[in-house]
């Protein structure tokens, strides 16, 4: 045995407490942190972090033209303006995490590569041992916490999904998928495939077009998209009129979520006029002798699948120009010189790229146990996608699809913050969401409904993920017009709540 193996078999000599840990330093983790510094002064808490810095998604992915899908308005906290153009680069994301763990002195509550590997409870000490290894040290690391928020996101940062398709390795080319970008990739003045037609091909095929001899998105089916310029007007003119940018900011974000509000009603009381409204968003850019049917036109109800945002028709000004295309068929199996398709054509290139999708990760690959049991989260029913039934002092943050994730962590983090303090004054030690008698008959679901919203991750992962109710307390609705009112009046002494 080397002395490296040494060191990682060695159990910890030392544990150290804290009231609160919090599992990852992304929007949501660095949002758990301000929200118990301001709300809840004087707990001990720490942030454990496998990647060397924070942000998350916006620290690991690291491909051509990466940027947020969603407006910074409301993918920002509720706490910190935002001042720039609404959809942002993953450097200005960065900047703004930056300013808000320098602004509320956040840093030394935060350590980075630390990888969190087992979560275990203990009834008869009310506590959580939470075990981690140094990523650079290789040291183990023991710590006990009394409330685990977890923070940890959804998916593996360390690789995409990739499907397998026939003959992948006859490719003489690279495969690329985006979350792995190598950093001396060269495209330049070559033929790129980029399979997918998601956020992330939206965001890349933009940023690549202009240097490469021709880019093609192949995609089985299309998706729907939304565009305009890259600017909120009512955020303009009060800028204009030098008002606070606090004032402006809490005045966009009412504003971007009532328009939202609006569009997803409509997706859902008048599918058709919303998707030709999308629809000739598009046609607006491309023509009307563009193939917007077979192209552009998806099978499925507006918002069943994200709709990215495309900034001032990025996407289609490259598909205008001709330096990049739309193929709508399906892979037959790889070839030396590119991808041939079902329907006989063979596409070359010299770099192909799998903008194909994440593996879902529910619990950040983390082992849990519960009083000696080995916990499996799909065996357990969800309180309001936030936390699950005979898991005690735990809490999940999981943001919205059809609006930013990050008002959610907001919410979240009021109610958590909450619970903290009503476990104090009443002398709690612990708290395990239950089931009540009136929701023993209840029917037990799979985590999201398909027929309201079915992205390829979240369908391939369903199974690893808790059970939902037909209940409002017992389900993540992804409805944030209705938690914005529902979160503040939880009752925090409903029988769901079983306290110790
Ligand atoms: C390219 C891309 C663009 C997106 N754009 C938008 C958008 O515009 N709007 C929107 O609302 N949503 C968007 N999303 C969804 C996005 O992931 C979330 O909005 C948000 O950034 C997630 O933040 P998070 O902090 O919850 O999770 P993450 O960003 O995933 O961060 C979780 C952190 O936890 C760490 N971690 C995980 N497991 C462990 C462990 N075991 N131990 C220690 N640390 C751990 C990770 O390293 C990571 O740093 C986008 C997603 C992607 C991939």
């Amino acid at each position: 045995m080397n002395v490296q193996t040494q060191i990682q078999a060695a159990s910890p000599t030392r544990t150290e407490h804290f009231d609160v840990l919090i599992a990852g330093a992304g929007i949501s983790g660095v949002g758990a942190a301000y929200h118990l510094t301001t709300q809840c002064p004087g707990t001990n808490f720490v942030a454990l972090e496998t990647q060397k810095t924070f942000g998350g998604t916006w620290s690991t992915h690291r491909y051509p033209g990466i940027r947020s899908d969603s407006d910074l308005h409301t993918f920002g906290y509720r706490f910190k303006p935002w001042t720039s153009a609404p959809i942002a680069s993953a450097a200005e994301i960065l900047k703004y995490m930056g300013e808000v763990i320098e602004e509320n002195d956040l840093a030394h509550h935060i350590r980075y590569q630390h990888t969190i590997t087992s979560a275990k409870w203990s009834s008869a000490d009310n506590l959580w041992t939470i075990e981690a290894v140094r990523n650079d040290t290789r040291e183990n690391l023991r710590f006990t916490t009394n409330f685990f928020w977890m923070c940890q996101g959804y998916y593996r940062h360390a690789e995409g999904y990739t499907p397998e398709w026939k003959d992948m390795a006859r490719f003489k080319g690279p495969i690329v998928h985006p979350q792995k970008w190598p950093e001396d990739l060269d495209y330049k003045n070559k033929r790129v495939i980029v399979i997918g037609s998601g956020a992330t091909a939206a965001t890349l095929i933009p940023a690549m077009v202009n240097d490469c001899a021709h880019v093609s998105m192949l995609q089985r089916s299309p998706t729907y998209f939304r565009t305009g310029r890259n600017a909120i007007e009512i955020a303009e003119q009060l800028r204009q009129l030098q008002v606070d940018e606090k004032w402006i900011h809490e005045i966009t974000r009412r504003k971007i979520l009532f328009d939202q509000d609006a569009f997803t009603r409509k997706t859902f009381e008048e599918p058709e006029t919303a998707k030709k409204d999308l629809l000739s968003a598009v046609e607006a850019y491309l023509g009307p002798d563009y193939d917007i049917k077979t192209h552009f036109t998806p099978r499925y109800r507006p918002w069943r699948q994200r709709i990215a945002f495309i900034p001032d028709g990025d996407l289609f000004q490259g598909i205008k120009s001709g330096k990049a295309s739309v193929v709508t068929d399906e892979i037959d199996r790889f070839t030396e010189k590119g991808i041939l398709l079902k329907s006989g054509k063979e596409l070359e290139a010299d770099i192909i790229i799998t903008a194909t999708g994440f593996h879902l990760s529910a619990n950040g690959d983390i082992e849990f146990a519960v009083d000696g049991k080995k916990l499996d989260f799909a065996d357990t029913v969800t309180y309001r996608g936030m936390m699950f039934t005979g898991v005690p002092n735990l809490v999940w943050v999981f943001g919205y699809f059809r609006a930013s994730w990050t008002l959610r962590v907001d919410l979240v983090a009021d109610f958590v913050c909450r619970l903290l303090k009503h476990m104090k004054a009443t002398g709690a030690k612990k708290v395990t969401p239950q089931l009540r008698p009136e929701d023993h008959n209840m029917p037990l679901l799979p985590w999201i409904d398909a027929e309201n919203f079915n992205p390829g991750y979240m369908m391939r992962g369903m199974h690893l993920l808790p059970k939902r109710g037909d209940k409002p307390e017992w389900q993540h609705n992804q409805d944030y017009w209705a938690e914005k009112d529902e979160f503040p009046a939880i009752d925090l002494k409903d029988g769901a709540f079983v306290y110790g």
